[in-house]
């Protein structure tokens, strides 16, 4: 996919991040054994994505190291690598981040996740943990629909001051995996529904965060979980890996995979719908016991399959550029002569 020498240049703040990548095995599975999608991400950044041949996990390999991906959010560069990544001509204005409408749009959403996923299941006093909890938006919205009480993380500290201010809520500020065994112990076993809302992407270790996650549910506690399908992604928008990668997103996850990974820390899948463009994928699930039969999960096939999406989309964004070369020179030999004293 294009991006433009000015976008790269405005993404030279990212380059801190870049040094001293280090090889990773699949989070998911633990498996060496990969093959290499793209060898670039959304703004030109030199990175690889690679995909388990075991698992059918898409994730980048090598990667920055945790202590660079917690700066990167904790320092406000996060929100403003979208911002570029996203067209913004700076990064800058992460303050718009705060806006009364986006607040009130994340609110709805959450009003909506409320009734269409917890309903008869969080009543007035539960316990709803959002870990990640962004400005506090969805938290606001299942409270108001539930009457439920609210807790969550953030590393981001403009997000934690904003929530304090707005929700009277002291969440705790920090990134998931920052959680301090202290306050794993304080709310362990004490949230009836649990959300990890477009989180799991973005953490060093995702089956690391499903157990954090399944330590603060109470027994049978319901977790509800969103993620992009990077296969719907592929098929709808005839992009490689190499388009829809961005370095935020460590990780690309599919039904299939999401399904093993939720299945492998004790959550048995209740609901999976996407939304309505059918890419977000939305899970509930339940904590069970760690004795529940797990499914044997078979994964060669869907392996071919994000392969196959991969070079058809590669070979498809290639003929697009052929295209626009040939026309770009057309109309540049239409100007040569129309200038050419005759
Ligand atoms: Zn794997």
């Amino acid at each position: 996919m294009a991006y433009f020498k000015g976008q790269k240049r405005r993404l030279s703040f990212m380059e801190k991040y870049m040094t001293g990548l280090r090889p990773v095995d699949c989070p998911v599975c633990g498996s060496g054994k990969s093959t290499v999608l793209g060898a670039r991400s959304r703004g030109g950044l030199s990175i690889n994505s690679v995909l388990c041949a075991n698992c059918s996990l898409v994730y980048l390999n090598p990667k920055p190291l945790p202590e660079k991906y917690h700066e990167f959010y904790a320092s406000g560069d996060y929100r403003r690598f979208l911002n570029i990544v996203k067209g913004a001509k700076t990064g800058d204005d992460i303050n718009n981040f705060f806006t009364e409408k986006k607040f009130i749009d994340r609110k709805e959403y959450g009003a909506q996740i409320a009734r269409k996923y917890f309903s008869n299941i969080l009543v007035k006093d539960d316990l709803y943990f959002d870990f990640g909890c962004d400005s506090g938006g969805i938290m606001a919205g299942v409270r108001d629909e539930t009457g439920c009480r609210i807790m969550g993380n953030e590393p981001s500290r403009l997000c934690a001051d904003f929530i304090r201010e707005r929700l009277g809520v002291r969440i705790l500020c920090c990134g998931m995996e920052g959680m301090c065994d202290s306050d794993k112990e304080i709310y362990k076993g004490k949230a009836k529904a649990a959300s990890l809302i477009g989180v799991l992407e973005h953490v060093n270790d995702p089956i690391a965060c499903l157990n954090i996650a399944y330590g603060v549910l109470s027994d049978g506690g319901f977790l509800y979980v969103e993620s992009l399908d990077i296969l719907k992604r592929m098929e709808r928008n005839k992009e490689s890996v190499e388009d829809a990668a961005t370095i935020d997103h460590q990780y690309y996850f599919h039904e299939d995979v999401y399904k093993y990974m939720l299945r492998s820390c004790n959550f048995e899948v209740k609901r999976f719908d996407y939304d309505e463009k059918g890419k977000i994928m939305r899970v509930l699930a339940q904590k069970v016991g760690p004795e529940s039969p797990k499914n044997r999960f078979e994964a060669a096939e869907i392996v071919d399959r994000i392969s196959r999406l991969n070079s058809e989309a590669a070979r498809y964004q290639a003929g697009i550029f052929r295209r626009a070369g040939k026309k770009a020179a057309q109309a540049a030999r239409k100007v040569l002569k129309w200038k050419s004293p005759s």
